[in-house]
C-alpha cells in the first residue's frame, strides 16, 4: 500500500480541500538550497546556473511566508544539499512547517550523517540512481560512486527501526530502459518506494534545470520497449510494489515520451521553485523573478513579472512526477485518493 502520500494529504486537510475545490492553494514546491554539486549528470543543467546562497536565518523568513501562502509539502534539494554544512539545521526548520522530501545523490553520505538527517525529522529520502552498473552512471556523467553509496545507504536504513521514507528516483533515458523493472524490484527488496521520471531534453538556453542531452533521448524504435516497461510498473504496482508514481502518471508517461501528451501546466499556482538566493521561480526550469519570496506577500505578485509569464507561456511542457500528480489530483480527487489507498 502506498499510503504515505495519502498521509501527507490528510494531514493538511484544509489546504487540500481548498486545493481540490479552487485549485489556488501553492501546496508543493522545490526548495534550492544551492546549485553547487559534486557530479555532473547529462541531464541536469542546475550547476551552470550558479547563484548566491542564503543562510539558516533567511531561510527561515522564506520558510514561514511559504507556509502562510499554504504551502504545506516541500521538497529539499540542489545541486547537492549535502554540501551546506547547516543543511542539519535548514531541514530541522523545514520539517516543523511541511512535510519535507530531502533529495540528495547520496556520494556525501555515511552512517552518522544519515543519523543527523533522519534526526531532523523529514519525511522522506529520496536519492536518485539511474543505473545499478557504476560504469553506466559514469557515462552519464553521475561518477562511479553513487551505485555504492545508495545501496549502502538503503541497506543502513533498513537496520533501523525509526526512519523516514526511503524513495529511489530513476530518470529513464534510453541507455538504462532495460533496466528499469530490476532496479524497481531491486529498489523494493531494500524496502524502499521506487520513483521514476521521464527525460526533459530541450535545446536553448534558458532552462534552469533540464539539459539538452539529445544522445540520452528515446527514438521511435525505442517506443515498443518504453511502452512495455511502463506498462509492467502499472502491473507490478497492482501487486503491491512499492512504486511511487500513480497509475495515471505511469500511462501518460508512454504519451509524453511519444510527443502525445498536452501541455498542462499549473506553474507559479499549484506549485513553485524557491531559489538558492531566495527569489521565486515559477518552476524549476524557469527563470527566477528578481523578487524573494519572503518579499510577495501573495505567489499572486508574481504573474506582475512578464518575462515569467512570457516563459510560462511558451514552455513546450514537462512531464515533472510530482507536477503532473498534483495536476491528478485537483482533476480527479477521489480516483487518485482511492488508488493511492489501494496500490
Ligand atoms: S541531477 Fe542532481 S546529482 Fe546530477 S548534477 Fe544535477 S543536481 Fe547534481
Ligand atoms: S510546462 Fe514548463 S513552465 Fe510549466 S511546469 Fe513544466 S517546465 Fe515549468
Amino acid at each position: 500500500m502506498n499510503k504515505s502520500r495519502v498521509k501527507i494529504l490528510l494531514k493538511n486537510p484544509f489546504k487540500v480541500a481548498r486545493l481540490v475545490l479552487l485549485k489556488d492553494v501553492p501546496i508543493f514546491a522545490h526548495i534550492y538550497l544551492t546549485r553547487r554539486c559534486n557530479l555532473r549528470c547529462a541531464k541536469c543543467r542546475v550547476i551552470e546556473r550558479q547563484t548566491p546562497e542564503l543562510p539558516l536565518s533567511e531561510w527561515k523568513k522564506i520558510m514561514d511566508r511559504m507556509s502562510e501562502w499554504g504551502t504545506a509539502i516541500v521538497t529539499v534539494q540542489g545541486g547537492e544539499a549535502m554540501l551546506r554544512e547547516d543543511i542539519y539545521d535548514i531541514l530541522d526548520y523545514a520539517s516543523k512547517k511541511f512535510s519535507v522530501t530531502f533529495f540528495t545523490n547520496a556520494t556525501l553520505l555515511d552512517k552518522e550523517k544519515i543519523d543527523k538527517l533522519i534526526a531532523t525529522g523529514i519525511n522522506n529520502l529520496g536519492m536518485s540512481l539511474d543505473s545499478l552498473s557504476a560504469a553506466k552512471e559514469a557515462k552519464m556523467g553521475r561518477g562511479s560512486q553513487a551505485v555504492k553509496k545508495v545501496i549502502e545507504t538503503m541497506e543502513y536504513m533498513q537496520t533501523l527501526k525509526k526512519k523516514p521514507k526511503v524513495t529511489i528516483n530513476m530518470v529513464a533515458v534510453k541507455q538504462n530502459i532495460d533496466e528499469v523493472i530490476d532496479l524497481a524490484k531491486f529498489v523494493n527488496e531494500h524496502d524502499a518506494y521506487f520513483s521514476i521520471a521521464v527525460l526533459e531534453s530541450t535545446p536553448g538556453e534558458r532552462w534552469w534545470f533540464r539539459n539538452y542531452a539529445p544522445e540520452l533521448e528515446f527514438s521511435e524504435k525505442d517506443y515498443p520497449k518504453v511502452e512495455k516497461v511502463f506498462n509492467e510498473l502499472i502491473e507490478m504496482k497492482k501487486k503491491g510494489y512499492k512504486i511511487s508514481n500513480d497509475t495515471e502518471q505511469l500511462k501518460n508517461a508512454i504519451k509524453y515520451i511519444k510527443g502525445e501528451f498536452p501541455k498542462q501546466c499549473k506553474a507559479a499556482k499549484l506549485f513553485y521553485s524557491v531559489n538558492s538566493d531566495g527569489t521565486f521561480m515559477g518552476c524549476q526550469d524557469i527563470a527566477p523573478i528578481p523578487k524573494r519570496v519572503d518579499e510577495m506577500k501573495s505567489i499572486k505578485e508574481a504573474w506582475q513579472f512578464k518575462s515569467m509569464v512570457e516563459d510560462i507561456k511558451t514552455c513546450p511542457g514537462c512531464y515533472y512526477g510530482c507536477y503532473v500528480s498534483l495536476i491528478n489530483l485537483t482533476k480527479k480527487p477521489w480516483k487518485f485518493l482511492f488508488e493511492e489507498l489501494t496500490s
